[in-house]
């Protein structure tokens, strides 16, 4: 059998499948979901069912979103998984989440997920906010970092801002490579995202900070009075109170929303 077959299946790299095998670390991983009875837990790749099988087992039933046709299909056909299953065949950069929450029932979401599309995945779960409860993954701990990082850090950036303007984010644990089955070349950590219930200091357009994002941190060494020449000029960034000597990223998230909003109120600074 080959090193990077686990539990019969051969691991396909272009899926990004690393699966758990740790009992230990998967149980951390379950503790931390914590998932209750009657909830929508909903699971991103659940693969070979690590994860899956003591999700069901503290919950009962789930739905999953499993790309692979061959993993789908094992899953359809498990003894003890299938019947607490509703499988969904699909591409998660793609999937419509909202479909599957009420009013009353919020989404959890949950995943070992694909490290090769884990920021688009991100951004498509994040457009899903205001009907997911929380949502628990495991990413690279280089990511995760990313997610996390304040101002004045390396790591802040675009992921940064996005998801901290939209979610409380909390990193649970980190994972050595030892733990999956193959091992991936990279650590790999676990984030809490709770979306924010209301938004104190709300941005005009969720579009707008994301443009304002891509513009600063395309060179992140240049200077704000570069990056942003085409978008506000200098004297403008003193007005907002920002010094444009400095880099993108020494602006806060605050700052960044301001800058986002100063831009969409003054569209014609799009165009010069
Ligand atoms: N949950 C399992 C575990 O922890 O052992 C497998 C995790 S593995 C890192 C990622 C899983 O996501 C695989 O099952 C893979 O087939 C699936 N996957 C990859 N790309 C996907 C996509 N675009 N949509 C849904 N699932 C995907």
């Amino acid at each position: 059998m080959s090193k990077n077959s686990h539990l019969g299946h051969q691991a396909k790299k272009r899926f990004g499948q690393n699966f758990l095998h740790n009992e230990a670390v998967i149980s951390q991983i379950v503790d931390a979901i914590n998932p209750e009875p009657n909830e929508n837990l909903i699971e991103i790749g659940p693969g070979l069912g690590a994860l899956t099988e003591p999700v069901i087992e503290r919950a009962g039933d789930i739905s999953v979103v499993e790309l692979d046709r061959d993993l789908a299909h094992r899953l359809r056909h498990h003894p003890f998984l299938a019947k607490h299953l509703t499988i969904y065949e699909q591409d998660a950069l793609k999937f419509d989440f909202g479909s599957l929450a009420s009013p009353d029932k919020p989404l959890r979401i949950f995943g070992n997920l694909p490290y090769n599309i884990s920021t688009p995945l991100i951004f498509h779960l994040l457009s899903f906010k205001d009907k997911v409860k929380d949502m628990h993954f495991m990413l690279q701990k280089e990511v995760v970092e990313r997610m996390a990082a304040g101002h004045n850090c390396k790591a802040f950036g675009r992921l940064s801002i996005m998801t901290q303007y939209q979610c409380q984010v909390m990193p649970v644990m980190e994972i050595g490579p030892e733990a999956f089955q193959p091992p991936p070349k990279v650590d790999s950590a676990i984030v809490r995202l709770i979306p924010h219930k209301s938004i104190k200091n709300p941005v005009n357009n969720l579009k707008t900070l994301n443009q304002v994002c891509l513009t600063a941190f395309n060179q992140r060494r240049k200077t704000i009075r570069n990056s942003f020449k085409k978008l506000i000029s200098a004297e403008q960034l003193s007005s907002l109170g920002l010094d444009p000597s400095l880099r993108p990223e020494n602006l806060s998230l605050d700052d960044y929303i301001a800058l986002a909003n100063f831009v969409d109120e003054h569209p014609v600074n799009k165009e010069t």
